[in-house]
Formats: C-alpha cells, sequence, structure tokens
C-alpha cells in the first residue's frame, strides 16, 4: 500500500498542499481530479521527495518522507510518469528505453516491447516521428523498465485523440490487472471514473472527498460539482 497521511507541501514559502491523506492498494487506480491548480502534480511530486513536505508518505508500511528521491524510486519501487513525457525526441524509440537503464532495466527492455508491439516494430524509428500515443507509450515502457510496484501517471492522455487515450488507459488497466498499484491524474472526471477504482477530488491542495466508482450516484455528484468548479 502507497500511503499519505496529513501531507503537506510548498514550494519556496508558497503552501501547495494542506494535508492530503490517500491510499493506492497494489491492483488498485486511483485517480487525482480537481480543477487547476488543486495540487494533484504537487501530490505526486511529494510522492517523489520533489518539493518540500511535511506528514508521513509510506510505502508497504515503511516510512520514506525522509528519504530523497533516488531512494524512493530505487528501494521503494515507485516510477512516475510526468506531464509531457520526458523524452529524448531525436533519439530512437530503442535508444530511449536505453538511456539511463541499468542491467537489469535493459533485460526487460523485451518485456516492455512485448507489451506495445507497435513499439516492437519502431524500435529504430527516431520519437520525433511517433504520434503522441505511441510517444506516451514509449514513456510508459520507460517507467515499466523499472518494475514498479506503484506507478505516478501525470494526464497520460494529454493532447491525444480520445481513442488514443482510450487505447494508453487499455495498457494502464492491463498493468494494474497484473498487481500494479496506479496513481493517475486526469483532467476529464467522466474519463477518470471509466477508468479508476477510486476517484480523490482535491479542492485548495487538500482532499475534498474520496469516491468509489462503483457509486454511480456520488460519482454523478461529483462530475456535477467539479464542472460547476471548472466553469
Ligand atoms: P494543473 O492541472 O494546472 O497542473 P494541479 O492540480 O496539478 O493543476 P499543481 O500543479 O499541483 O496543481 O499546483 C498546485 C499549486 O502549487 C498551484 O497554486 C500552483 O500555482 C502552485 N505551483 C505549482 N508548481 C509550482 C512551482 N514550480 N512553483 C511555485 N508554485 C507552484
Amino acid at each position: 500500500m502507497l500511503t499519505l497521511d496529513s501531507v503537506k507541501g510548498w514550494y519556496g514559502r508558497t503552501q501547495a498542499l494542506f494535508g492530503v491523506d490517500l491510499h493506492v492498494a497494489p491492483g488498485k487506480t486511483v485517480a487525482l481530479v480537481g480543477t487547476n491548480g488543486a495540487g494533484k502534480t504537487t501530490t505526486l511530486r511529494a510522492i517523489l521527495g520533489a518539493v518540500r513536505t511535511e506528514g508521513s508518505v509510506r510505502v508497504d508500511g515503511e516510512e520514506i518522507s525522509a528519504k530523497p528521491t533516488h531512494r524512493r524510486v530505487n528501494d521503494h519501487r515507485i516510477a512516475i510518469v510526468h506531464e509531457g513525457r520526458g523524452l529524448l525526441s531525436q533519439l530512437t524509440v530503442l535508444e530511449n528505453l536505453v538511456v539511463g537503464a541499468n542491467r537489469a532495466e535493459r533485460a526487460r527492455i523485451g518485456e516492455v516491447l512485448e507489451l506495445f508491439p507497435v513499439l516492437r516494430d519502431r524500435t529504430h524509428q527516431k520519437v520525433s516521428l511517433l504520434s503522441g500515443g505511441q510517444q506516451q507509450m514509449v514513456a510508459l515502457g520507460r517507467a515499466l523498465l523499472r518494475d514498479p510496484k506503484y506507478l505516478l501517471l501525470d494526464e497520460p492522455g494529454l493532447g491525444l485523440a480520445p481513442v488514443v487515450i482510450d487505447e494508453i488507459y487499455t495498457y494502464i488497466a492491463e498493468l494494474c490487472s497484473r498487481g500494479m498499484g496506479v496513481l493517475l491524474v486526469e483532467q476529464s472526471v467522466t474519463r477518470a471514473a471509466s477508468v479508476a477504482d477510486e476517484l480523490v477530488l482535491l479542492r485548495v491542495g487538500a482532499v475534498d472527498r474520496v469516491v468509489d466508482t462503483r457509486d454511480r450516484e456520488r460519482v454523478d455528484q461529483l462530475v456535477a460539482d467539479a464542472f460547476g468548479v471548472h466553469h
């Protein structure tokens, strides 16, 4: 279980998180939703230790909030796919997967390419020549090389056509069914409701409510409320 207890976060002197509580179980997908500036990305950064925080971040019972980012990702199998994907666009698909990978990670490249057959046929193509959806798969593939137990995704569908977003989320569901815990930021509450087990609505850096997506009534209420603030 990935657990946040009363996590506060700051950019310099500006406080962005005011006490976030959150749980992501292995095999579950939790979506962070909320308006621009609600603190969704900052919550992911707090888990990685990329902003100054107070409060508790635990992975499978172990407190990690005092650890530097590299220890969190290496020792606790947390991986992130940033918004904008962070790829080296002039390099090929394979080069992007290989860059920075250690031996164990390189050994998983075949497995990752098996998951994304469309990339397997394009390993020597420059990333800049791929479609947005294919680029997102490369970014996901890079994260998967780390064999994460918990995967953090910041708006994986950003800038992609709806049908491509569906495809990306199908892959994410597959990973989840293999036991990975997924925490994702998703702008569209409706889409989040269709892919996640649980929605966490953030408002001004704190959790407004947590909704189980099987509870259609509360999901509809959340969609209505979120549209209200989205204007
Ligand atoms: P969006 O959908 O716009 O990305 P978000 O919910 O992810 O929104 P955050 O990016 O987490 O929101 O931002 C939370 C708050 O922190 C906002 O008030 C924002 O202005 C502030 N903030 C975010 N990044 C920084 C930064 N690098 N420096 C200073 N303040 C920041």
